[in-house]
């Protein structure tokens, strides 16, 4: 069964890892799939062919997703494209892993303005598509490091317990038009993110996870289909941790 026939997705950072996984998975249940990329040209039209070839309209945008024009920009273009935004999925993120003696004012602002920042961007593009149509699903990838903290990485958790508060808020306000706002918060998952942790020290990590193993970009996609889709019309504001049983 598809569940997402009819729908138009806008996924941000879609070009790898789970934003990739989560494109593939929406078309793969009859979305149309609109998404972004920064700078990985090649691969962003490597996915749109793909997705066209899983019989759904499909374009990928470069956009820099912490840039308020731009993300401006680009929701007028999708509109312009596919008619309407049905699904949104704040993808697009960064690391910058540094103690907190060592992490630069810099490196604080990179994160927060590609992880946190861009959350505000996109959706304040799309609650208006939504709200005219009375429906619309918001999914927003936090991290079980933004729920529970990591030493190390006081940015990017700062940013995603960030996402968490915004996503609760939204749900919140916009919750009686008819629009979902929810998080995703996945646990360690296998991607370019992940690789220099998965090089040094790995075994720590999995000794961690109840599961015992690392999560595949799809463990997270299926969860974002489960809130894109129908099957969660009475979830929202929501918390969904991805994590192997981690958080537990
Ligand atoms: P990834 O493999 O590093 O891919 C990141 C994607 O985001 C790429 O497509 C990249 O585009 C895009 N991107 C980065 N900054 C952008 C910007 N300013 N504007 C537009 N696109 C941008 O990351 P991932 O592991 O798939 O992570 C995806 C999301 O899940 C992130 O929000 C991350 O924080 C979160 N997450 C990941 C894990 C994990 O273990 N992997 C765990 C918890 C949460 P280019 O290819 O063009 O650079």
């Amino acid at each position: 069964m598809k569940l997402l026939e009819n729908k138009v997705a806008l996924v941000t950072g879609a070009s790898r890892g789970i934003g990739q996984a989560i494109a593939i998975k929406f078309a793969e249940h009859g979305a149309s799939v609109a998404f972004t990329y920064l700078s990985s040209e090649e691969k962003a039209k490597a996915l749109e062919e793909k997705l066209a070839g899983l019989g759904v309209k499909a374009k990928g945008y470069k956009c820099d997703a912490a840039d308020y024009k731009a993300t401006e920009q680009l929701a007028a273009d999708v509109i312009k494209e596919f008619g309407t935004i049905d699904i949104c999925v704040n993808n697009a993120g960064i690391s910058r892993d540094n103690l907190l003696l060592r992490l630069t004012s810099e490196q604080w602002d990179d994160v927060m303005h590609a992880n946190l920042k861009s959350v505000y961007n996109l959706t304040k593009q799309v609650i208006r598509p939504m709200m005219k149509s009375r429906s619309g699903s918001i999914i927003n990838l936090s991290s079980i490091v933004g729920v529970k903290g990591n030493g190390g990485q006081s940015a990017y958790a700062a940013s995603k317990a960030g996402i968490i508060g915004f996503t609760k808020s939204i749900a919140q306000e916009i919750g009686s038009r008819n629009i979902r706002c929810n998080a995703i918060a996945p646990g360690f998952i296998e991607t370019d993110m992940t690789h220099f942790l998965q090089d040094s020290g790995a075994e720590k990590w999995f000794e961690k996870i109840p599961l015992g193993r690392i999560g595949k970009p799809e463990d997270v996609a299926n969860a974002a289909l489960f809130l894109a889709s129908d099957m969660s019309t009475y979830i929202s504001g929501q918390v969904l941790n991805v994590c192997g049983g981690m958080a537990t």
